[in-house]
């Protein structure tokens, strides 16, 4: 029981593929009724969970334009008429050396990857806290501990998605809510896919991970679900790395 979710509605953003998808149909598994957010539909992800008895309903959004969220947050409520589980997963990367690297890229980067997962947070916090409970779970990155390579704005984006979930975390810890982050090592999704098509940089990363293996989306689904669930009321403000031992090297 510890890791069941039946009866809680998941909001979960950046779910037309990859990590995202995954952990929608994981939690949903578990028994948690989800809303699905991207800003190129999630058709693929609601006839998957749908086709496994599961309950899901999508919204199309952009989630960088800032001042569309509490419409967003407000339609997402309509649909179960709770949030219990928020899954801040939507994320964008730019690959460009740091002194070729546009404002453009810059802010679009920031904007989704940092000011709407604390948008987010403050609308599904508040619900949050009226009911005395909640979920909250960031998707951080080993650039929330390391510099990377010419992705400056997705690294500084990602060491603050740490920090926030530090700085909720030890506000709400003591109101009931749990705020904690996942940080996954190298996934096979779209994120990575310019790195995935250079065989040299793939094999060298792939030889630096201990588990000698890339991630695949549904490695993410037991720690999501974990940070969903009961199993983990008593953890706040934790950045747990799902990495195949990348970080312990
Ligand atoms: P992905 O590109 O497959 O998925 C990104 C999702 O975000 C998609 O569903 C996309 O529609 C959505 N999205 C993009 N822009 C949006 C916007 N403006 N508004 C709403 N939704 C938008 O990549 P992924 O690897 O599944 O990435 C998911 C998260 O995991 C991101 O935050 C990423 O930074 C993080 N991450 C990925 C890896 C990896 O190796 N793949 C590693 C560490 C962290």
């Amino acid at each position: 029981m510890l890791f069941d979710l039946t009866g809680k509605t998941a909001l979960i953003t950046g779910t037309s593929g990859g990590l995202g998808q995954a952990m929608a149909i994981g939690l949903a598994q578990a028994g948690a009724s989800i809303v699905a957010i991207s800003s190129s539909g999630s058709d693929r992800t609601v006839e998957s969970v749908r086709a496994n008895g599961g309950q899901i309903e999508q919204l199309s959004a952009d989630l960088s334009k800032a001042d569309g969220l509490e419409d967003v947050f407000a339609k997402s409520l309509g649909f179960f008429g709770q949030i219990d589980i928020l899954i801040n997963n939507a994320g964008i990367i730019r690959r460009t050396p740091a002194a070729q690297h546009s404002r453009q890229d810059w802010s679009d980067v920031i904007d989704l990857n940092l000011n709407s997962v604390f948008y987010l947070s403050q609308l599904a916090g508040g619900h949050m806290l009226a009911r005395g409970s909640g979920k909250i779970i960031n998707i951080a990155s080993m650039l929330s501990f390391q510099g990377g390579l010419n992705v400056p704005g997705y690294t500084a984006s990602k060491h603050a998605v740490a920090g926030l979930t530090k700085a909720l975390a030890n506000e709400w810890a003591g109101k009931g809510l749990q705020v904690n982050a996942i940080a996954p090592g190298y996934m096979t999704t779209n994120n990575t896919a310019a790195i995935t098509a250079d065989e040299k940089r793939y094999a060298s990363i792939t030889e630096r991970i201990p588990a000698g293996r890339w991630g695949k989306p549904e490695d993410l689904v037991g720690p999501a679900v974990f940070l969903a669930s009961k199993a983990s009321d008593y953890m706040n403000g934790h950045v747990l790395c799902v990495d195949g031992g990348w970080m312990a090297r």
